[in-house]
């Protein structure tokens, strides 16, 4: 392994100060080709110029005064809804009123709009540092696949920048038009959706619309990501009924539960059960404090609940827990700057966790520090800390990729 670049003085999310080496590995003998990787030492000792001569580095960048940190993930968007704010108004400010907005909206939405629109917000989500980014984009037998064609041809745009998965988000896969909705998601599977989704607590029926997710996205090989339990119901069971079905089935693919709201109004051993069925069947949670704090609970005249997932409940018993942006500028969300680092800070203000684990729910590596041999993608922000920098959330933000 040859060494080329070493950033110096690097302040890391648990405080400490590192030179992260950054050398190429590869080609391997199995054809892969050769990629940067990183290698961390602590700083100071014999000091960075030594090490640099050691290591026959060429290029050394002195990082003091940043934090250095993982490239992010959004692993919750909707890049066809995205910045329609002032087109689409939600009045009543609930997650009925939105729907009912957008779906009115929707059909008149051209080809170029949702191009446009998509573009503008990968470029806001790439300045704050988003590399990996999962966009939900819907399905319907009004508007077919259309959105899904536009937001491919934005992915691949910008494939170079940001890698974009697209989960299929149907409504209507139990009712009386189930069978041309499934119709327009078999078509969506087959241009290129990298995974299938739903809104069950929405459906006629809510496990079978379930049953129906994981057997359009099993049988085409992909993964689901559904929105589940976006109310505040305590007897809402969608994440359970995932997790039962993926254990009763066997379903092989990744699978993510996003919003789980409903899950912070059940009892500490209803939470304790259903957290176990998660971990069991291996349900990611993706928690969206923005849309959740915006829409629920706005029929509560007194202490309204936060509408978040119980992250320490779940978390607990070992579900991986993410957190995502969710709407950007929509009837869903007026406001949002696709920044994680914002839906960290509020992780960390109304959920309550700590600032470095809110720093690993949105890092593309799932980790709050760079590691030993991770791909050689980073960010760097002027502050003193990883808590400074997600309460002052500077514009500045360095993409340092490498390649070899
Ligand atoms: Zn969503």
């Amino acid at each position: 392994m040859s060494r080329i670049t070493l950033l110096a003085n690097a302040r890391l999310a648990d405080d400490s100060l590192v030179d992260i080496s950054i050398g190429a590995e590869g080609p391997t003998t199995d054809g892969e080709p050769s990629t940067a990787v990183l290698d961390i030492v602590q700083a100071g000792g014999s000091g960075s110029g030594q090490l640099a001569a050691d290591r026959q580095m060429t290029d050394v960048r002195d990082m003091a005064g940043y934090v250095v940190l993982p490239r992010l993930r959004e692993p919750h968007a909707h890049l066809d809804k995205a910045l329609s704010a002032d087109e689409v108004d939600n009045p009543t400010g609930d997650l009925g009123g939105a729907i009912r907005a957008w779906l009115d909206h929707r059909i008149s939405i051209t080809h170029d709009d949702y191009v446009q629109r998509a573009l503008a917000a990968v470029d806001l989500y790439e300045r704050n540092g988003v590399r990996l980014l999962r966009s939900h984009v819907d399905l319907g037998s009004d508007v077919g696949s259309r959105g899904l064609e536009a937001l491919l041809e934005v992915k691949e745009k910008v494939a170079e920048r940001v890698h974009i998965q697209l989960v299929g988000l149907p409504v209507g896969l139990s009712g009386e038009n189930a069978d041309n909705v499934i119709a327009v998601c078999r078509r969506a599977l087959d241009l290129g959706l990298d995974m299938m989704g739903g809104v069950p607590h929405i459906e006629d029926d809510p496990a079978r619309a379930i049953d129906v997710i994981l057997d359009l996205a099993g049988s085409h090989g992909r993964g689901v990501d559904i929105h589940a339990d976006e109310n505040l119901h305590p007897d809402s069971s969608d994440l359970a009924t995932l997790a039962g079905a993926i254990i009763r089935t066997g379903f092989e693919y990744p699978a993510t539960a996003s919003h789980c709201v409903a899950l912070s109004m059940k009892s500490p051993e209803d939470q304790t059960h259903v957290a176990a069925l998660a971990a069991e069947a291996q349900v990611t949670v993706v928690a969206l404090p923005h849309t959740n704090l915006f829409l629920q609970a706005r029929d509560h005249a007194s202490a309204p609940p936060r509408g978040l997932a119980p992250v320490a409940a779940l978390a607990e018993l070992g579900v991986t827990v993410q957190a995502g942006g969710d709407n950007l500028q929509d009837p869903f969300n007026p406001l949002g700057s696709g920044d994680p680092l914002e839906t960290a800070a509020l992780m960390v203000l109304a959920g309550h966790v700590t600032v470095i684990d809110a720093v690993a729910m949105v890092s593309a590596t799932g980790r709050p520090i760079p590691g030993k041999g991770d791909r050689a993608e980073l960010m760097a922000i002027p502050g003193r800390s990883v808590r400074e920098v997600m309460a002052t959330r500077p514009a500045e933000r360095l993409l340092l990729k490498f390649d070899v």
